[in-house]
This record gives C-alpha cells, sequence and structure tokens, in this order.
C-alpha cells in the first residue's frame, strides 16, 4: 500500500470499506461484534482523522483570510489592481456558489433516507449529538447576524465559532494593513509561517484519509446499505453539473462580455494550465503554470497576472466555494437537518469565505468543510462519505478554480488602460 500513489490509496481505501461495510449490511446486521467493531474500531478510526482537521482550522483560516487581506491591500501590489481583484472574488465566488446551491436544490441528492434514519444517525452520535442540537439552533434567528461579531475572539476559537473568527481575521488584517509599520511587518511575516506550517500538516493528515475512508465508510454502509451508494454517486453528478454549469456557461459569458476574448481562444491557450490543475489538485502547484499561461498565452499584462493568479491561486476558489455549498446541502439533506433560507443565506456568506479561508492543495477545504458542517449541526462524519469519491471532485475543482483565477485575469487585464507590453513567448 505504501508504495501507491495517495489517491490509488483512497480508493482501495472506498472500496474495502463499502465492501465490507455491504457484506456486514447483507450477513451480519444483527450481529454483536458488528457493534462493537464499529463502536471500537472503525468510528475511533475516522474520528482521529476528523479531529486532526478540526485541528487545523482554525490557525488556518486565520492565518489564509489575514494573508488575503494583506496581499490585497497592499500598494506595493496595486492598490486598484486590488480593489479589482477583491471584487471579482466576491462576484464571480457568489455566482459559483449560487449555482452549486441551486443545483442541489432541484436534484436534491441527499433526500430519499427515511428521515427517521438521519435523526438516530445523530442521535448515535450520543453527547455530540445534543452539542450538533444546540449548535442548529445558535443558526436561528436573528442572532445569526450578531454572532457574526465575536464578544471575544479566543472564546470564539475555542468553540469553533468559524463565522466569528473570520470576521476577526479580516478586520485584523485590514487593521494590519493600515497601519504598515516594523512590528505589523514582522506579525504578517509570522502569519505566513504559521500558514506554511498548516499546509504541512495538512499535507500529513490527508495521508491518514485513505484510513479514515475505509473506517468512516465501513461504519455507515454497515448501517445503511446499498441505498448510500446511490446517493453518493447522485451527489457526484450534481458536483459534475454545477462545475460544468460554472465552467462552461459562466467563464464563457464573463469572457466575451468583460474579458473581449474568445472563449475557444481562452480553452485553447489556458489548457496546460487546467492540465496540470487537473493533474494535481493544487492551485498553488499548478501556479508557475497559471502565471507562464496567462503571461504568454492569453497575453495578460505580467504586474496583473502575477497579482491576480498569485492571489487567485489562495484566496480565489470558484469550484471549492461551489463544492462547499453542495456538500453542505448534500449532508443537510442526507441526515435530515432542515436549512430555511436564512441559513442557505448564511452557508452562502460561509462558502464565499471557505473559499478564501481554504489551501490550494489536495483536499485543502476539507477542514472547512469539516467546521461549516458542525457549525449547522449536520454530523461532521459525513465527510467520510464523501471522502472515497473527492479525489476526482478534487480534481475538476480545482480546474475551476485555476480557471476562474486565469479568466479574472484576462478580464482584470483588459480594465487596465496603461498595461505594459506583455512579454513575447
Ligand atoms: N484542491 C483545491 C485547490 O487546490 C482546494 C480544495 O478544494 O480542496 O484548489
Amino acid at each position: 500500500m505504501a508504495t501507491m500513489s495517495l489517491h490509488t490509496r483512497m480508493l482501495v481505501g472506498f472500496v474495502a470499506g463499502v465492501g465490507f461495510g455491504l457484506a456486514a449490511n447483507v450477513f451480519a446486521a444483527d450481529a454483536g461484534w458488528l457493534d462493537a467493531l464499529v463502536h471500537y474500531v472503525a468510528d475511533p478510526i475516522g474520528q482521529l482523522f476528523l479531529r486532526l482537521l478540526f485541528m487545523l482550522v482554525i490557525p488556518l483560516v486565520f492565518s489564509a483570510l489575514v494573508l488575503g487581506v494583506v496581499e490585497i491591500g497592499d500598494p506595493k501590489s496595486l492598490g486598484r489592481i486590488g480593489g479589482k481583484t477583491l471584487a471579482w472574488i466576491l462576484i464571480v465566488t457568489t455566482i459559483a456558489v449560487t449555482i452549486g446551491l441551486v443545483v442541489v436544490n432541484i436534484i436534491q441528492p441527499g433526500r430519499g433516507l427515511p428521515p427517521e434514519l438521519g435523526q438516530s444517525l445523530i442521535a448515535q452520535a450520543g453527547e455530540r449529538g445534543a452539542q450538533i442540537a444546540a449548535g442548529r439552533e445558535a443558526v436561528s434567528g436573528i442572532s445569526v447576524l450578531l454572532n457574526i461579531v465575536p464578544r471575544n475572539p479566543v472564546q470564539a476559537a475555542a468553540n469553533g465559532d468559524l463565522i466569528a473568527v473570520m470576521f476577526f481575521a479580516l478586520v485584523f488584517g485590514i487593521a494590519a494593513t493600515v497601519i504598515r509599520s516594523e512590528g505589523t511587518r514582522a506579525f504578517v511575516a509570522t502569519v505566513q509561517g504559521v500558514y506554511e506550517i498548516c499546509l504541512k500538516l495538512i499535507d500529513w493528515v490527508i495521508r491518514l484519509a485513505p484510513y479514515a475512508v475505509a473506517a468512516l465508510l465501513f461504519s455507515i454502509t454497515a448501517k445503511l446499505g446499498f441505498d448510500v451508494l446511490v446517493q453518493l454517486a447522485r451527489f457526484v453528478a450534481t458536483v459534475l453539473l454545477a462545475l460544468g454549469i460554472h465552467f462552461f456557461v459562466v467563464f464563457p459569458v464573463l469572457l466575451r462580455v468583460f474579458g473581449g476574448m474568445s472563449p475557444l481562444a481562452f480553452f485553447r491557450g489556458a489548457q496546460p494550465a487546467l492540465l496540470t490543475a487537473f493533474s494535481t489538485s493544487s492551485s498553488s502547484a499548478t501556479l508557475p503554470t497559471t502565471l507562464k499561461v496567462v503571461e504568454q498565452g492569453l497575453g495578460v499584462p505580467r504586474r496583473v497576472a502575477r497579482f491576480v493568479c498569485t492571489l487567485g491561486a489562495t484566496a480565489n476558489m470558484n469550484g471549492t466555494a461551489l463544492f462547499e455549498g453542495i456538500t453542505v446541502l448534500f449532508l443537510a439533506q442526507f441526515f435530515g437537518v432542515e436549512l430555511g433560507l436564512l441559513q442557505q443565506a448564511l452557508v452562502l456568506a460561509m462558502c464565499i469565505l471557505g473559499g478564501i479561508g481554504a489551501a490550494g492543495v489536495p483536499g485543502g477545504s476539507l477542514p472547512v468543510i469539516a467546521m461549516i458542517l458542525a457549525l449547522f449541526g449536520i454530523p461532521p462524519e459525513g465527510i467520510g462519505l464523501i471522502l472515497g469519491v473527492d479525489r476526482l471532485l478534487d480534481m475538476c475543482r480545482t480546474v475551476v478554480n485555476v480557471g476562474g483565477d486565469m479568466v479574472g485575469s484576462v478580464v482584470i487585464g483588459r480594465s487596465e488602460p496603461a498595461a505594459e507590453p506583455s512579454p513575447v513567448p
């Protein structure tokens, strides 16, 4: 197993977990040993993985958001282009998440299980089930808006109150940009160090994913049997459809209307970066190729390309934000958690920030999703369900992430008046 690539190991974990889980469901559904196996072996392994993901959320999201704001606000990094980039990120990510939410509401890929079953899965979480139920109350009513501002940021972090931590990180980043002293520069360098350490840790944690996939899928298929696979297939189809709409409809329209470029010329020129994104599942690893392609293949001025793509690799994640929205709603449907319009609007906001706060590495969005799920009273174990198919979805959403950076560079490059000539390839 050690010599296989990570995604092959994930697939092996998926097949093993599902295979043994289904066999247990069919042949040993009422056996006492199955309960013991799930309770004492499979669940703890899955929980360990989830805990490791949770552990990274606060430092990762805080550092990513502070750095994102500081880079946008740095006058050396061209204030005007910074403003346009920020507007681009917010508007296009909002479109992406909205597409995701509309599609998942229409298809309803998570429905089908009897609602009592979802409730009983939550109840089985025991003490955590109670916390989850409490979390659900916490995200209803006007308090949703007030709770964005933490009374105490340390307490918000300790409670895993992600949205309050995000708010704190945003205002912290803004203040650090405004002051610009020796001290704030040192602070930003430290935050950069925290961010890099988090990336390394994610890399290590993701290596445990194959075992977690096997364990989490074993538990869930042993309980639910074949039905769960049908829903998983519908989930994959929903994500691919929504990503496809954003990539093949929204991007071409934006290119034509605001970028003055034919979509065909764009896709031809952008191909090397899109293929790299697909094969690496990492916006950050694709960045050198993205920059080369945008400057040389698409003729975007270097200063625009550098700024938009570098920032975009960590902060502009259309595909990731869309995926987060669909995943949260899919798992809400799966576990029978009703999310009203106001709560879905909050999911939208969380996913926009979640796209900025996710790291541009394979599986970089998983910690953020785990946290958003907990916030909305959805069992984070649901992550185990999607992990087995995540590699393919990760490849596809990374293509959309990188594509969004390149389309943004073209549009912003065109809007810049006296752009320097781009280098000849
Ligand atoms: N792999 C994605 C990226 O690098 C992040 C994620 O959605 O997990 O763009």
